[in-house]
């Protein structure tokens, strides 16, 4: 069934003192619920702007966004979010920045720590769970920020190139953890990447995008027979 709809949706930036920036024209994607879907096309392109719209941290200017069909109104505990940078709040452990979530949603019980600590383990973060963020390098602090982002379990998962800032070992061993998350807990992923080689290997499907004004260009279907 149907997941994420996006349809007709523009977006233009409006900005005090300077012409405004359309960034979107006339978007429509479906994505089909469990889905593994990836964005990829130039910088500014708009790839994020369709994310943040989906993730509700942004407005659109028209068009209507949907995720299992409720209109998108704002941020969702339903949906989780990974961005490039880990943002792991760095006063807080890695077990209590996995769990912010949770908590900020009101739904800590003991269901969400055997789900917190299944994710450390899976990632091989468990020993890591009461060290600071700052004690973990950049691969563990962005698989600390997955496991953050699947703690409630969310329907689906919003990732604006999590693995853009880490070196190809890391990224591909990412890659592999991400899909066998995935597989385990099937939900429809929204990714972004500048990597071609990564949107195959891991997506159903591949959305490629215009520049100038952006608009969604043509969707590949992915044949890959996964791990
Ligand atoms: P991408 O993620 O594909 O690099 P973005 O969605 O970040 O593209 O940006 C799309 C366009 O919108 C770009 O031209 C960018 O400069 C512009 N843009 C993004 N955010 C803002 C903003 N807050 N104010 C003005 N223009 C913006
Ligand atoms: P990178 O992000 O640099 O590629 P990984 O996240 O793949 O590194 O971690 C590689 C291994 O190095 C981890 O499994 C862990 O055992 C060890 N490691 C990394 N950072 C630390 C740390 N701060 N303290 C102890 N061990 C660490």
């Amino acid at each position: 069934s149907v997941s994420i709809e996006i349809d007709g949706v523009s977006k233009t930036y409006d900005r005090p003192g300077a012409p405004p920036v359309k960034a979107l024209t006339h978007t429509d994607l479906t994505l089909n619920e469990g889905e593994f879907f990836s964005l990829v096309g130039p910088s500014g392109c708009g790839k994020s702007t369709i994310l943040n719209m989906v993730a509700g941290l942004l407005d659109s200017t028209s068009g209507s966004l949907r995720i299992a069909g409720s209109p998108v109104t704002g941020p969702n505990p339903s949906t989780g979010i990974v961005f490039q940078k880990a943002t792991l709040l760095r006063w807080l452990t890695v077990y209590e920045n996995v769990l912010l979530p949770a908590k900020v949603a009101n739904a800590i019980s003991t269901s969400t720590r055997d789900m917190a600590d299944h994710l450390l383990q899976l990632t091989g973060l468990s020993d890591f769970k009461d060290r600071y963020p700052s004690e973990l390098s950049g691969g563990m602090q962005q698989r600390a920020a997955i496991v953050r982002a699947l703690v409630n379990n969310p329907t689906v998962l919003l990732m604006d190139e999590p693995f853009s800032a880490l070196d190809e070992f890391t990224r591909e061993t990412l890659n592999d953890e991400l899909l066998r998350l995935w597989t385990e807990r099937p939900k429809t992923v929204l990714f972004i990447t500048h990597n071609i080689t990564e949107a195959v290997y891991l997506s159903d499907r591949i959305g490629v995008m215009n520049t100038k004004p952006g608009r969604l260009k043509e969707i590949v279907e992915v044949k890959l027979a996964r791990p």
